[in-house]
Formats: C-alpha cells, structure tokens, sequence
C-alpha cells in the first residue's frame, strides 16, 4: 500500500485513470491509413499537447498517410532520450496492444518530471505495418541517447523484458529492477518486435517494457477489461525510476551493428 501510495504521489495515476485511457484509446478507430484514425490522433495530440508528424508509406493497396504524436521537452544536457509507444493497432481494438504503452507515455508526460535531458515523447504510427512511423521518425530526427518503449504491458505477472546495450544502461536498470520484485525476470536482449528496433539497429541503447504474448494478441478479445491496471500502473513507476536513473547517467557508449535476435511479434 505504502508503494501505491508513491505512486499516486509521483505521478498522479491511478488504475482508474489508466484504465479511462485505455477505454478511450479502444473507442477510436486507430488503423494507420484509414480516415477514421484521424479522430485518434486529434485526440492524442491533444492529450499528450504534441504536434503531428506527417509521413506517406506505400503499401500493397496503395500509398497510406500516417501522424506520428510529438512532445519535446527541452532539458539542458546534452542528448535526447526517447520515450514512445505506438498508437495504432490491428486485429480488433488493441487494449494490451497497445493502448496499455500508449496511456504510461501519456502519464510520465503528463507527470511534467524535471529532467536534465531533453525527453521526446513520441506516439508512433503504423508499427503493425512495418514500423514505419519509428523509422520515419529516426531518418528525420537527431538520434537519441536512449529509448525507452512501450509495447503491450497489459498483463503484468511474470516479468518484463529489457534491453540495455550499452553497460551504463544496463547498470542503470540493474538498480532500478533491484527495487522491484516483479521485474527480476528481465532479460538484456531485444528482438526486432515493436518500434525500439527502429533505433536499436542504429546502435542506440533501447529497453522495450512488455508484458508478453497472450492468447488474446492481434484478436478481439483484447479488451479493456482483459488487463491489470495495477501492473500498469506499477510499470509507469518502474519506468519513471529508469527514466530517472538514465538521465543521472553520465556518457553513454554507442554501439553499430547491433545483433538483434528475432521477436515473436510485431
Ligand atoms: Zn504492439
């Protein structure tokens, strides 16, 4: 109780107000390219107060238009960390995938945390056809010193999985994951699964928060009421500690040629 008290503190979300995000989120058609996803992103860009980033993307019926969501926050040190979450979906109305990220970016932008470095929150379009709005964004962006996304973090019980390429990272979640007895299980590798393989395949150092597959993934079974709100909840404070703990780090050490292992979705 103590520990959800300080969550409510920190950052003023609730399970509740979660989950008003997430009911939102899968009201909205939310499908990259189709009309109807614009009423998504006028709303998005409203929440999180960003701007639209417009990009074209051919695909098999045609040429598609997506918008990305951009909010930058400028700090004073040197460097930029990302912290994204892709807002479309397909399959039926993407609660856990992934209107569950969606609402944590929402409420650590929201929370209005004082960083040193400047944070760019960014809510992608079109990752369920080919990572395209993450891709887009880094052709056309300075490069980051550390992206932190989310991707289904509905159904916290296991564990999360990490990545952290560079060592100062990789210590920075190491204390960060000491304090919390859920996250044990993560694990220092990435696959090529959601939009942090857009970076990490340019040496950037990434962590992609996620809950793991579930039988209800890319059905229609992914609804609001299928997910904990309270793991999402305990996630939005993990990921405020790591975000906290990056931006205290000093120099961070790039890597190229990333070998990246295969994930088991996208
Ligand atoms: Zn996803």
């Amino acid at each position: 109780m103590f520990k959800l008290a300080l969550v409510l503190l920190a950052l003023g979300q609730t399970p509740d107000s979660v989950r008003y995000e997430v009911d939102t989120l899968c009201s909205m058609n939310r499908v990259t390219g189709e009309d109807e996803a614009n009423n998504a992103a006028t709303y998005l860009k409203w929440a999180l107060d960003g701007e639209f980033e417009s990009f074209k993307f051919n695909t098999r019926r045609g040429e598609r238009r997506g918008k990305n969501i951009i909010k930058v926050v400028p700090g004073e040190e040197d460097g930029q960390i990302l912290v994204c979450a892709h807002y479309d979906c397909v399959g039926g109305i993407g609660a856990d995938d992934n209107a569950s990220g969606v609402a944590a970016v929402l409420a650590i932008a929201n929370a209005n945390i004082r960083f040193k470095h400047t944070v760019v929150f960014a809510l992608f379009a079109a990752e369920e056809q080919g990572l395209v709005g993450s891709q887009y964004y880094v052709e056309n962006h300075q490069k980051p010193i550390f992206v932190l996304n989310f991707d289904m973090i509905g159904h916290l019980k296991r564990g999360l999985r990490g990545y952290g390429e560079s060592p100062e990272i990789e210590d920075a979640i190491k204390k960060v994951m000491a304090r919390h007895s859920f996250s044990k299980s993560i694990t220092f590798r990435s696959g090529r699964n959601s939009d942090h393989y857009s970076f990490a395949k340019k040496g950037v150092p990434v962590v992609h928060l996620f809950t793991g597959l579930t039988p209800t993934y890319h059905t229609r079974k992914d609804t609001p009421d299928s997910l904990n709100y309270e793991g999402i909840c305990t996630i939005i404070e993990y990921a405020r500690e790591l975000l906290v703990a990056v931006d205290g780090g000093a120099d961070y050490s790039f890597t190229e040629d990333l070998p990246v292992l295969d994930g088991d979705m996208k």
